[in-house]
C-alpha cells in the first residue's frame, strides 16, 4: 500500500509540497503564526519583558556615548527598575555590572552609577 503523506498549512490549511516537516505553506503563513505565537505569551513574561525593554530605553537614553557616570537617582526618576536585568558581568576589579540586554551599570556606594555598553558579537 502506498502512504501519500498530505500535510496542511498550519495557517491556511492549504496542502503543503515538499519536505514532511514543514508547516507552513508560505513564509507569510509562518510570520502570522509567529505573532499569533506571540501573543500567547504568559502575563508574567510579557511584564518582565516590558520592564527590562522600559530598563533598556533609559539607559539608552542617559548614556549616549556610551560610558557615563551620574547619581543613581537618574535612573529612578526616570523610571528605572533596578529589580530587573538580563545578566551581570564582574570585572577584574571586582566591580559587577548588571545589565539589561547590551546595556550595563555598576553601583557605586556614593549612590553613583556607572553606564556602560556592552558590545555584543553576534556570530
Ligand atoms: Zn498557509
Amino acid at each position: 500500500m502506498l502512504h501519500t503523506t498530505t500535510t496542511q498549512c498550519l495557517i491556511c490549511g492549504s496542502p503543503i509540497i515538499g519536505r514532511r516537516d514543514k508547516r507552513f505553506c508560505t513564509d507569510s503563513c509562518r510570520s502570522i503564526y509567529h505573532q499569533e505565537h506571540k501573543k500567547l505569551d504568559p502575563p508574567a513574561i510579557k511584564f518582565i519583558n516590558s520592564k527590562l525593554k522600559k530598563n533598556r530605553q533609559i539607559l539608552v537614553s542617559l548614556n549616549p556615548e556610551g560610558k557615563r557616570t551620574l547619581p543613581r537617582e537618574s535612573l529612578s526618576r526616570a523610571g528605572f527598575d533596578f529589580n530587573y536585568c538580563t545578566h551581570r558581568f564582574v570585572s577584574r576589579k571586582g566591580i559587577q555590572y548588571n545589565f539589561c540586554y547590551d546595556q550595563g551599570y555598576a553601583l557605586f556606594d556614593d549612590h553613583m552609577v556607572l553606564l556602560v555598553r556592552q558590545e555584543i558579537q553576534v556570530h
